[in-house]
């Protein structure tokens, strides 16, 4: 099959110099390279267009290898503190080289699962920088300076984004570093600067503090990981506070000296005073901005707001046959969420019935930091800011007599509900495990289950997931061990 295609494409290429798809989609990471799968499974031919590596970011630089080296923070965390668990254990070290290198090891073999994906699907690979030339048409600039013209009704744009800088901070890869170089260290720095307290930053001052690293973060608004619930927020700034971790939140970086060995950061603190320091290395994680430019977007008259593509509820933009999915496009930016709207894009296209929007209020958020957050849906201030009337149920891990049997009670489960439906709108966890078991609720949340559904369900026992149980009985002040 995939000799007839081949032989096909030769025969067109030879014709007109173009290659004929059903779907071009440019940009492979877990937005491009799932919309290319399901377009496949739906006997679409098919090309995915990369310049850089299958996976895109998140599988080769984000996401999955910084999972990897988290996963190595949290066994040597633990192995710190066996004498907690009654065990005798001495000598505990690390080798920060080959933390790293299993973390580019899991990365690449992951990438090697995408390659395989991609052939077993028949999607056509093509190596290099695709651009709109104009609608239907996408032309890719291969490395060795040749091109490939590649003409399909349908084009999907799935490029991602890049780390945003800030005025007067350039990251420059040896004593600033960007996610990248941050999860690929040749040494540990002594002292450590994280600009912003968003997911990235607060997963690298996590992993670096584990080590030993002294951590300094420094987040503009007013609390850490300032999407989530405020409760949320002070309780996992709290726990890692007391990990040794120091916040200055509200505050405002004025300027960065940078040396060969360090760079020296002023900066305004949330009273007004002007404050200097002194770290080894500066992450710079201050959000990301969506990769649209070079693309021949503009150009064709597709639309941009605030940096990011314009599309509908099935990820089309301002011209016919032009669609955008991920993180170029609105919040959340995330990759499951990329992942979700490629599959609702590519049905679309192909015309499969019963396709749902995506929901943003089920999707959910995770940050990998010990302890861990995770959250879906609306946090206690939305919901009171949209008017609604809120029922709120808490639910301490210190009540819980799983999380004492596994030495973790740091944590803290909170859902929200409408009072007059009994809806619920919101759920926020911070603790174990809880980016694994946060995935309950949004089931929940989809199925659009009632409180009482949610009452009624078993949940067993001895488990965290009671914590989920407990909470949603407090709102309803039933709450069994609180
Ligand atoms: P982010 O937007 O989530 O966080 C950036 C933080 O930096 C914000 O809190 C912002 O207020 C702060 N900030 C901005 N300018 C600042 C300044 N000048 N000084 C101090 N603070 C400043 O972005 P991120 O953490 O860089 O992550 C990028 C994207 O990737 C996000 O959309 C994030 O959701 C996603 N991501 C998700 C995960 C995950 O789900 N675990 C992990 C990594 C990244």
């Amino acid at each position: 099959m995939i000799d007839v295609d081949l032989k096909e494409e030769k025969r067109l290429v030879a014709q007109s110099g173009q290659q004929q798809f059903d779907l071009v989609v440019v940009g492979a990471g877990p937005g491009g390279y799932v919309a290319a799968i399901r377009a496949a499974q739906l006997g679409m031919r098919t090309a995915i267009v990369e310049r850089e590596h299958l996976g895109g970011v998140c599988l080769n630089w984000g996401c999955i290898p910084t999972k990897s080296l988290l996963k190595s923070a949290e066994v040597y965390q633990t192995l710190l503190n066996a004498d907690a668990y009654g065990l005798a254990f001495s000598g505990a070290g690390f080798d920060l080289k080959q933390v790293v290198q299993r973390s580019r090891d899991v990365a690449a073999r992951l990438r090697s699962g995408v390659e395989g994906l991609m052939a077993k699907n028949r999607v056509q690979v093509f190596t290099g920088n695709g651009w709109l030339q104009s609608p239907g048409v996408v032309e890719v600039t291969h490395a060795d300076d040749t091109r490939s013209v590649l003409q399909a009704p349908h084009i999907i744009f799935a490029t991602g984004a890049s780390p945003r800088e800030i005025p007067g901070v350039r990251a420059d890869g040896k004593v600033i570093w960007t996610a990248r170089e941050a999860m690929t260290p040749e040494a540990l720095p002594e002292s450590l600067l994280v600009i912003g307290a968003g997911a990235i930053g607060i997963e690298f001052a996590s992993f670096y503090r584990t080590f030993g690293t002294a951590v300094t973060v420094i987040e503009s608004l007013d609390a850490i990981l300032p999407q989530e619930d405020a409760d949320i927020s002070a309780a996992a700034q709290r726990s890692l506070k007391k990990r040794g971790i120091s916040f200055h939140t509200g505050a405002r970086v004025e300027s960065v000296d940078v040396s060969d060995t360090s760079a020296t950061v002023c900066w305004t603190d949330s009273s007004g005073e002007s404050r200097s320091e002194q770290f080894d290395r500066v992450i710079l994680a201050v959000g990301v901005a969506a990769n649209t430019q070079g693309l021949g977007l503009v150009e064709q008259g597709v639309k941009l707001e605030r940096g990011q593509v314009v599309v509908d509820e099935w990820c089309r933009t301002s011209v016919d046959g032009v669609y955008a999915i991920g993180d170029m496009t609105a919040p959340p930016l995330l990759a499951h969420k990329a992942s979700h709207e490629a599959v609702i894009c590519v049905e679309k296209i192909a015309g499969v019935a019963g396709v749902e929007p995506l929901d943003p209020m089920s999707v959910p958020r995770c940050t990998y930091s010990s302890p861990q957050v995770a959250s879906v849906g609306l946090t206690e201030e939305q919901a009171r800011a949209q008017g609604l009337s809120v029922r709120v149920g808490k639910f301490d891990l210190r009540g819980l007599g799983k999380a004492h049997a596994v030495g973790e009670m740091d944590g803290l489960v909170k859902t929200v509900f409408d009072d007059d439906s009994g809806e619920l709108l919101g759920a926020h966890m911070i603790g174990p495990a809880v980016t694994e078991l946060i995935q309950g609720y949004v089931v929940a949340k989809n199925l659009e289950t009632t409180e009482q559904e949610l009452m009624d369900t078993v949940f067993a026992h001895p488990t965290l997931s009671e914590a989920m149980h407990e909470s949603v009985l407090d709102a309803f002040d039933q709450a069994i061990h609180a």
